[in-house]
């Protein structure tokens, strides 16, 4: 699974060159977790991160390079939990390695949707998420409890990897939160959009899409990412294929 690759580096760019702080995953340290998603009402809220008018962006990106993710860790660029003020900007980008059959491509494809959903089964105490898929966008409101009781974002990403981690597909996963201002934000919501570009091209791909390129509105996507053409060419065997 190498078409997210050159996403993974594109996304890597932008946020190691901030300054940051990492963890190895521990189980153990995950945050206390409800049994469904809670409301947080605003009056008992202490902040809103990638509230509205911040900056603000949530993707998920895979391959089977081990040089790409190397283990399970979270990293933060910004502010952690107990430090943030007010509302901030907000990032939460998460990079798994997968150990799927490279030779079964729609088994691969069902496998990453499966994946992606693990996000919406994460529901960790005095932290209300609301994920907005059409504008790449996540917004969450953190209690004055949580934060009084030491929520944290390597809790958090503990919490994030461990429901990842139940995948057994999912080999190793970094869980990236970013609260710099200086994070350049609207530049990850574009790799967002690409991200779910490529996701949306496999669907329609395994949908049975017709392999002619000259009259493909997913043409743009096709040209920047490496592998999607063999890829559908690949599915699209015996019916007749027009690469241009
Ligand atoms: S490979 Fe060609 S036909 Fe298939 S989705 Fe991409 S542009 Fe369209």
């Amino acid at each position: 699974m190498e078409l997210y690759n050159s996403l993974i580096g594109e996304t890597k760019a932008l946020y190691e060159k901030l300054p940051q702080v990492s963890w190895d995953y521990n189980a153990r340290d995950a945050w206390t977790s409800n049994e469904s998603s809670e409301l947080v009402l605003q009056k008992d809220a202490a902040y809103e991160l990638g509230a509205s008018g911040k900056g603000s962006a949530n993707f998920v990106l895979f391959t089977s390079d081990p040089a790409l993710v190397a283990k399970d860790q979270t990293i933060l660029c910004g502010k952690d939990l107990r430090e943030i003020k007010g509302d901030c900007d907000f990032a939460r980008i998460v990079l798994l390695r997968i150990g799927v059959l490279d030779d079964d491509d729609e088994a691969v494809y069902r496998t990453l949707r499966d994946i992606e959903f693990s996000k919406y089964h994460v529901y960790p105490k005095g932290y209300m998420v609301r994920i907005s898929p059409e504008s790449y966008r996540e917004q969450v409101r953190v209690s004055r409890d949580a934060v009084r009781r030491g929520i944290s974002f390597k809790a958090l990403g503990a919490s994030y990897i461990a429901e990842y981690k139940k995948n057994p597909n999912v080999l190793n996963a970094t869980v990236v939160f970013l609260t710099d201002p200086a994070a350049d934000y609207a530049a990850l919501k574009a790799l967002a959009k690409k991200s779910a570009d490529v996701t949306g091209t496999l669907t329609h791909i395994f949908e049975g899409l017709p392999t002619d390129c000259s009259v493909c509105a997913l043409k743009d996507i096709c040209d920047e990412v490496e592998g999607m053409k063999e890829l559908h060419f690949g599915v699209g065997a015996g019916g007749s294929v027009h690469k241009s």
